[in-house]
């Protein structure tokens, strides 16, 4: 894709030459999300600042078919952001301000590119509670999370992205600039479209402004670190705890060596794991009482007790509390810095968390791969994140796709699917027919294409590349 001097010049008269760059350097540094190491460059990244501005940018690149793509913060784990075919790269960052924190109504209208921690804390000083919390909260942005419906470690008990959308300020990628649904909690009026835009992964419109639902803020909270012999015997403990009666506002799984290589990643934090330890369970409950908080570690206790465990950690201190979730939320870094890795991100129904988790071994054993998971278990969602250690280059390109397309078989047949959070993206797209027909491909395809026609918005996403 050539990027003519009279495109150029018609995006500096859009946006002004400051917010247009073709210099190498700002290419690769828009060319890459943490993705593997994937490295797509666009031919000149734009910085629109508002809704009218980007709409200018999507008739141009529709009047050129110029493949254009929406850029959040990166963070994206399925190559979403990625511009595989060049073009435009379409930075949000300008669209950074918290419009409206409506306490009346327990509501906030912010723009795409905050950063999801800064909105928390903001909504958080008002008395209000944005639970939404991706482990990568202090870096990734409202937008990005919408765009893909990220989860996150509260999502057990309060949901994804998605429950929080109300309504959507979005530019189609003709240009025109609509309001998706109503700032109401209800809404049976025709189409969801809010809700079509919710994970849609910047295929088929760029959100500019939202419209979200806040809760009351909640005060307390009881943390425990438990450890299990038995890294089966912790996926089994998931379903036991809400067959219980409880519902944890977090429960997160680790093997052993997401902890292992996440403490030698974070020095200044100190558990002592013993040699037999296979895996943890980050268990939280939150709520106003602290007695009753109190009544449900002790239940979840008599629950765990039930299977062979190490004497359980509380985090008695805010220090403490915040100590372990830094061990957690660092696991995907730290493998990062251990080798060469892919991530895949299942999801099954939790009861079936033990078949998944072995499965996963029998078919890395199979394949000749170690593979290392984590992640929101009390969802039935974990991270598989395949290591490539001493395996040949060779191996890795041959045998891992052929593994890890048996990994998806084997999620989709415990009636699981291939993404709980991460989106599919460019690097999950060749595996999408495992999850969906023909007719199911087609019906998403016909969508893509009543929303943009001529397949400028993201295009090679999602997508698988033959169906
Ligand atoms: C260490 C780490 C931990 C993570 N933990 C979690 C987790 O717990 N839960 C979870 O769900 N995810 C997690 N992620 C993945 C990632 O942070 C999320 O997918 C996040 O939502 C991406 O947001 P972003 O702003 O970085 O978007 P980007 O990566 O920039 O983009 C993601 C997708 O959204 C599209 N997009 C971005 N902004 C817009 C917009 N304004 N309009 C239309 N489309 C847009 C892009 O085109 C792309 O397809 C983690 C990532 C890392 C690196």
């Amino acid at each position: 894709m050539q990027i003519t001097p009279e495109i150029l010049q018609k995006l500096n008269q859009i946006i002004g030459e400051t917010f247009v760059f073709i210099d190498q350097e700002t290419r690769n540094h828009y060319g890459h999300d943490e993705t593997e190491d994937y490295v797509f460059p666009p031919n000149v990244v734009v910085k629109p600042a508002n809704a009218h501005e980007v709409s200018e940018i999507l008739k141009l690149a529709n009047q050129y078919k110029i493949p254009t793509t929406p850029i959040g913060a990166r963070t994206g784990l399925s190559g979403g952001a990625l511009s595989i075919y060049q073009g435009i790269g379409l930075s949000m960052e300008r669209f950074n301000k918290i419009l409206n924190i409506d306490e009346q109504n327990l509501q906030v209208i912010v723009e795409s590119a905050v950063i999801t921690q800064v909105l928390r804390e903001a909504v958080a000083e008002k008395g209000l509670f944005y639970p939404p919390d991706p482990s990568s909260q202090g870096s990734c942005w409202i937008g990005g999370n919408v765009a893909e419906n990220a989860g996150g470690a509260r999502a057990v008990k309060y949901g994804v992205t998605k429950d929080y959308v109300l309504n959507l300020e979005v530019v189609l990628p003709n240009g025109e600039i609509i309001w998706t649904g109503a700032n109401t909690l209800k809404n049976s009026t025709g189409y969801n479209l809010t809700q079509l835009m919710v994970g849609s992964e910047g295929t088929l419109g760029v959100i500019t402004k939202i419209v979200m639902k806040l809760l009351p803020k909640v005060n307390h909270n009881v943390l425990m670190l438990v450890p299990f012999y038995k890294a089966n015997q912790a996926c089994e403990a998931v379903s036991a705890i809400f067959r219980a009666g409880i519902i944890p506002s977090a429960l997160e799984f680790m093997e052993r060596d997401a902890i292992d290589w996440t403490l030698k990643f974070n020095p200044n934090i100190s558990v002592e794991v013993k040699p037999e330890i296979q895996a943890h369970l980050l268990i939280e409950v939150d709520g106003n009482y602290p007695e009753i908080l109190m009544q449900e570690a002790e239940k979840i206790m008599n629950v765990v007790e039930k299977f062979e465990i190490d004497e359980i950690l509380f985090a008695d201190t805010e220090d403490q509390k915040n100590a372990l979730w830094k061990m957690r939320r660092s696991v995907a870094e730290a493998v990062k810095s251990n080798s060469i890795y892919k991530e895949e991100d299942t999801v099954v129904p939790r009861y079936e968390l033990p078949k998944l988790l072995s499965g996963i071994k029998e078919i890395g054993a199979k394949h000749g791969f170690k593979s290392v998971c984590y992640g929101h278990a009390g969802d039935g969602n974990l991270h598989v994140n395949i290591i490539k250690g001493d395996m040949t280059d060779d191996n890795w390109e041959t045998q891992v796709p052929v593994g890890i397309r048996e990994i998806f078989e084997l999620t989709v047949s415990l009636k699981g699917t291939l993404s709980g959070e991460h989106g599919i993206g460019l690097v999950q797209k060749n595996y999408m027919d495992i999850a969906f027909s023909k007719t199911h491909l087609e019906l998403m395809e016909r969508i893509k294409f009543v929303f943009d026609p001529n397949n400028i918005l993201n295009p090679g996403k999602i997508f698988p590349d033959e169906f």
